[in-house]
């Protein structure tokens, strides 16, 4: 379906050279975040403006938010060195209008206000055919695979520009791509009247409070150690914070929630994590994982999930598109308390200060802004 093996990575050599003394560069230049090499790092470079093709939208940035994964691009780890190919202009949450459409594209239109779905999709593979494009084999990461939208422009294919209600501030539509998998994750059993568990309060575990809290769960309890994450919990409006600094946390649920919690969504990769989350969650209820663990081979007590009868289940990206769908829904009945995960709004051109911040781990989402 698209052609993202044409990841307009032309710039790789026209940016480094300039035009003759007294002569116009043929086209205009914007400053991107981009790998440019395979180490740590990342640099801003000028860029020509990219151009719109076939299939895709031209998009003029209005915010971006930084994510773990630009983090893991960054530090050049393991994961990052085995899939990226520099040169890459990083980045795959944001929003903006766009400003041009490519040949065939009838359904998005200039002026619409859009957010971008980080997978692109090939569309034909079985998963893609069943409508499990979340699990498409082909699947390639925009910021990752093919160029991203740390940059004034950005062109993409035209499904992974979502369009999004004006109504939605820029600052939220530009992190859909990261409260999908909130939602995403938090929809994948049912919740109203559920007491749900969520271990780990990075950006996505508080997303996923509201998302809980906002589709009727009776009652939200998270695990969290750092208390600068706790002090957000409480503002997105957990009932209940259990850090491991203060005790074993299993006991602790277990007077809490005598039965056991009704679901458990996973988003730290924490060994102990996925262990609490067996022990704590009822018999017949379940088990979302969204948390990436270092080390992926986990041992757990694979009797106690079958003789409780426990759904688990693997979360990956966004549902194309009932997460979206749902997520417009969300965004629409005005329910959602996000605003106290966005700690930091800055110049997308101040990456290495958000890239300090969130190794830190003082920052929730860090949001850019692109005015000249
Ligand atoms: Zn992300
Ligand atoms: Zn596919």
């Amino acid at each position: 379906m698209v052609d993202a093996a044409v990841s307009n990575t032309a710039w790789a050599t026209s940016a480094g050279s300039s035009p003759a003394p007294g002569t116009r560069p043929p086209f205009s230049t914007v400053k991107a975040i981009a790998k440019t090499r395979p180490e740590p790092g990342v640099e801003i470079i000028e860029v020509p403006e990219p151009s719109v093709r076939p299939g895709h939208v031209k998009i003029r940035l209005e915010a971006a938010s930084v994510c773990g994964t630009d983090l893991h691009i960054h530090t050049w780890d393991a994961w990052a060195a085995s899939r990226i190919k520099p040169p890459r202009i990083i980045g795959h949450e944001f929003c903006g209008t766009i400003v041009e459409v490519g040949e065939g594209v009838t359904d998005r239109a200039v002026g619409d206000f859009v957010s971008s779905e980080s997978h692109i999709v090939c569309g034909t593979c079985r998963q893609c055919e069943l409508g499990q494009g979340h699990v498409c084999v082909n699947t390639q990461i925009l910021g990752v695979d093919v160029d991203g939208g740390f940059a004034p422009y950005v062109v993409i294919p035209s499904d992974n520009a979502r369009p999004t209600d004006r109504s939605v501030p820029v600052e939220i539509a530009a992190f859909q791509d990261a409260l999908g998998n909130a939602v995403h994750t938090a929809m994948a059993g049912p919740l109203t009247d559920q007491t749900v568990l969520i271990t780990g309060m990075g950006p996505i575990g508080l997303f996923a409070v509201s998302v809980c809290k906002a589709a009727g769960a009776a009652r939200v309890i998270a695990t969290e150690i750092s208390p600068y994450r706790i002090d957000l919990a409480h503002q997105v409006g957990v009932d209940l914070v259990l850090s491991p600094k203060d005790g074993d946390v299993a006991a602790r649920l277990a007077q809490e929630v005598p039965g056991g919690v009704d679901a458990t969504l996973e988003m730290s990769g924490h060994p102990s994590s996925l262990a609490l989350a067996v022990e704590a969650t009822r018999p017949g209820g379940r088990i979302s994982l969204l948390g990436l663990y270092g080390e992926p081979r986990q041992s757990v007590d694979i009797n106690s999930i079958i003789f409780k009868g426990i759904d688990v289940n693997g979360i990956v990206g966004r549902k194309i598109w009932q997460t979206w769908d749902q997520m417009a829904a969300l965004l629409q009945s005005g329910r959602l308390n996000l605003k106290p995960v966005i700690t930091h709004k800055m110049h997308y051109t101040e990456f290495q200060r958000a890239m300090e911040l969130m190794k830190a781990g003082q920052a929730g989402k860090v949001v850019f802004t692109f005015e000249a």
